[in-house]
């Protein structure tokens, strides 16, 4: 593997922001809201309280000004499935529950 190399993801300010994502995972908890994975079930206590946090609304929807509110624009998603949500599927991005669904249907 090249040294050095990562893959970076690339999030929107709200999604760095960590108060909003706290008020996030304080209302819906640590498990990834597409594929329910739980960083505590399976990394043991490095992994309690981990989690990423998505921005629901396109990006092009986001007005620089304006306040996220926590509990409906922003989702607790695991890395994996975080980076899926940043990634065009036929020319546009999959909502969160097209994931779920999209998850379900290969894994059925
Ligand atoms: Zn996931
Ligand atoms: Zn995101």
């Amino acid at each position: 593997m090249h040294e050095g190399s990562q893959i970076t993801l690339k999030v929107n300010k709200y999604e760095r922001n960590p108060i909003a994502s706290e008020e996030c995972i304080a209302k819906y908890g640590t498990n990834c809201r597409a594929c329910g994975m739980n960083f505590k079930k399976n990394y043991g206590d490095i992994g309690e309280g981990f989690i990423h946090v998505h921005h629901i609304k396109p990006l092009n929807e986001i007005k620089e000004d304006c306040k996220v509110n926590p509990e409906t624009d922003l989702i607790p998603v695991c890395p994996n499935c975080h980076a899926m949500l940043h990634r065009k599927y036929e020319g546009r991005y999959l909502s969160i529950e097209e994931l779920k669904k999209l998850l379900k249907s290969i894994n059925a």
